[in-house]
């Protein structure tokens, strides 16, 4: 890339220390950032009438000579306005500005400009107000397509545009095309400098769609690019090299027969231990589809060879309910395990941390517990995260360092459509559950609106009388905020105290101590409490078979696949299951959510239902998944774009495999960019 490109921000005319760092806060650091920051989206301004044309409330441009000097009154205290006349061949109209001073600044009486703004009629005048105005040989603001750039305080539209307008006038000549021609050929991409003009300042809507699927492409082929290198840098690394070991004793233990789709990924698991090189696997399944036996059945295989499992759960309650299921399956198999959680008692910490440091425990459940600095294994050979999506890349990789090149498996629920899982963990070996253990009945679900509350509640009281649970959620806009989460408390208290007075109802919220929460689940676990009414805290994992209702209030407070994972607690037994989606609310959005989510059970359906109704971006961030954000291409609408783009990479990395030949050297460059060293490390190493 040309070192032109690579030049902070604040060596451009106009952009000082200050602006500098608030372009920061958008990512923009280097002018190549500055060009490549792309429009959210644009305005178009093409449409240029005659003042005798307008009609009142449209925003369109006029084009007209200035016939009177600025006039300013100040109308009141904090209200002043600026107005001038201006005229064309059949009319005139009134420029009015609204406590801009300088506005009118730039006109010269007598001289011909464009302006863009909203029309209003004003008793019988036709008014335009604060409009943006230039001479017509300009064509910047007006009479054409405007971008608009996502901004932040201090840098505005005008500013943003001028620079990027600035840094292109220098720089387009000296891009380099990172896509080789032969491909830009076959898939009939625009070219680079032709789309960097048009992205920011199209021609016209053709011009745009042209600039714009080509620069998804560009994206999208850095991207793929880089999860191959990934990928690949894997493969030299030794490993620890397992022995197969018949799995009968583990699997005689358990009360039942394995699915076909557990079996798969489980035996995938072992395969990939036995080759001496670290697994690195995702279990991907839906909700209730078994992925902790999975885990607990290679956990055992890890420990027939000698080596330590480490397994860890995003949440207190999670990480206990593994370890209660769990244990005593290992212990009736004569291995140890242990739970490490931050509410372990510290003598407790302590016995065990000694434990695990000298190889006498096989098998750690816990939370983040587990990654604390004075935790040591004497043979680590397993790391397992459950509910990969709430960790980040960093927590998985100081886990990890406590073993030399341990096998990593990771699980997964979030539900990714299959072949976005595949790219998208290009650098992980995908096993997916696509079988649920038999004689689960479909989760019944109904949105509901509150006339129909007191229904509800009847056919709550019936399935308690029948012996079973519920679950009913209440949103926290925050999980801090305490009046909400004291209204959520009261409602519990009035459901017990009015509703289901002759039933145990329990309140469980995030911020309780670890005791407690502990406490109830397990009583929820016997059946001690009926109801549980809580917070979002039993979202994921959470596993008791005979509870049969999950009702959520305020249910368009979620996300689909939030709703999902919540919907995922029951229908876990062979009882048939109902949820129940409480909501005054009429919005669209909302609506379709509910829509879909009565519409089917299958998490991959939903998935991609919930992609379409997302804006693009929150769903894939690095936070999520550790996969660097994107600028432009959204993985979820371009995944026919994102194949082709995978297609040409690896034939790329085929032909050069660290990218070495001089006609690579500039997608080298962006790979790099997007794949930054201080998160990736070297990914050319
Ligand atoms: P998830 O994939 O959501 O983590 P779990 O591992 O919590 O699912 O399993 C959900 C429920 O299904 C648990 O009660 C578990 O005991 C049960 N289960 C798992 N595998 C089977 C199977 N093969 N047959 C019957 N029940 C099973
Ligand atoms: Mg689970």
């Amino acid at each position: 890339m040309n070192r032109e490109l690579t030049r902070k921000v604040n060596t451009l005319f106009g952009v000082g220390e200050d602006r500098a760092k608030k372009l920061g806060k958008l990512g923009i650091f280097t002018i190549f950032d500055l060009i490549s920051y792309f429009p959210r989206d644009y305005e178009d301004r093409t449409r240029i009438k005659t003042i005798s044309e307008l009609v009142p409330d449209e925003m369109v441009c006029v084009e007209g000579i200035v016939s009177s000097v600025p006039k300013r009154k100040v109308i009141r205290k904090g209200l002043e306005i600026s107005t001038v006349r201006v005229v064309d061949e059949g009319g005139g109209m009134e420029m009015v500005f609204f406590n801009q001073k300088y506005a009118t600044a730039g006109l010269k009486l007598g001289e011909r400009y464009v302006f863009y703004g909203k029309t209003v009629l004003n008793g019988h005048r036709m008014e335009m107000h604060s409009p943006e105005y230039e001479r017509k040989s300009d064509n910047v603001k007006t009479g054409r397509i405007v971008p608009i750039y996502p901004l932040t305080a201090g840098i505005t539209r005008n500013m943003m545009a001028a620079y990027i307008r600035g840094a292109l006038g220098k720089t387009l000549d000296l891009l380099i095309d990172p896509i080789p021609e032969e491909y830009r050929y076959e898939y009939n991409l625009a070219h680079q400098v032709f789309s960097y003009r048009n992205i920011h300042y199209p021609e016209n809507g053709t011009l745009l769609e042209a600039a714009r699927n080509r620069m998804i492409f560009e994206e999208l082929l850095v991207f793929a690019m880089g999860l191959g290198l990934l990928k690949k840098r894997r493969a030299p690394i030794e490993g620890i090299k397992m022995e197969k070991v018949s799995l009968s004793p583990f699997l005689d233990k358990l009360p039942f027969k394995l699915t076909g789709a557990q079996s798969r990924a489980i035996e995938n698991g072992i395969e990939d231990m036995c080759k001496g090189i670290p697994m690195n696997r995702l279990v991907q399944g839906d909700v209730g589809s078994g992925k902790t036996m999975v885990a607990a059945a290679l956990a055992f295989f890890a420990a027939q060879n000698k080596y330590q499992t480490a397994l860890m759960a995003p949440t207190e309650i999670l990480a206990t309910q593994h370890f209660e299921t769990l244990s005593p399956i290992f212990e009736s198999l004569g291995l140890k395990c242990e739970l490490l959680i931050g509410s372990t008692t510290a003598a407790n910490k302590r016995k065990i941390k000694a434990r695990l440091d000298s190889g006498e425990i096989d098998i750690a459940i816990g939370t983040h517990a587990l990654i604390s600095d004075d935790v040591t294994f004497s043979n680590l050979g397993l790391v397992i995260t459950d509910e990969q999506h709430r960790f980040g890349v960093g927590q998985r990789a100081t886990l990890m360092s406590k073993g030399k090149n341990p096998h990593l498996l990771v699980m997964s629920a979030t539900p990714i459509p299959r072949t976005l899982a595949l790219i998208l963990y290009g650098d992980l070996d995908v096993s997916i559950i696509d079988e649920l253990p038999p004689g689960r009945k479909e989760v019944k679900t109904v949105a509901i609106n509150d006339e129909k509350r007191k229904t509800a509640y009847s056919f709550m009281a019936g399935e308690i009388q029948k012996g079973r649970q519920i679950y009913i959620v209440c949103p926290l806009v925050e999980e801090n905020d305490e009046l909400e989460l004291k209204s959520a408390k009261q409602y519990a208290e009035k459901l017990g105290r009015e509703v289901f007075p002759n039933v145990k109802v329990a309140f469980l919220h995030g911020k309780m101590k670890s005791r407690e929460k502990e406490e109830i689940m397990s009583a929820f676990s016997a059946n001690e409490i009926q109801i549980l009414v809580s917070t979002t805290v039993i979202e994921v994992g959470v596993n008791v078979p005979n509870a049969t209702v999950m009702a959520v209030e305020n249910a368009e407070r979620f996300g689909l696949s939030q709703l999902h994972q919540l919907r995922g607690r029951v229908g876990r037994g062979s009882e048939q299951s109902y949820c129940i989606l409480f909501s005054n609310h009429t919005g669209e959005v909302a609506r379709a959510r509910m829509k879909a989510l009565c519409a089917t059970n299958d998490g991959f359906k939903i998935s991609e239902e919930d992609l379409k109704l997302r804006g693009p971006g929150d769903f894939f961030g690095t936070k999520q998944h550790g996969v660097p954000n994107l600028r432009i291409a959204d993985l979820a609408h371009d995944l026919v774009t994102l194949q082709k783009a995978q297609k040409v990479a690896f034939d790329i990395l085929k032909k050069d495999p660290t990218l070495e030949m001089p006609e690579h050297t500039e997608l080298a460059d962006r790979v790099k960019l997007l794949f930054k060293e201080e998160e990736y490390g070297d990914i050319f190493n």
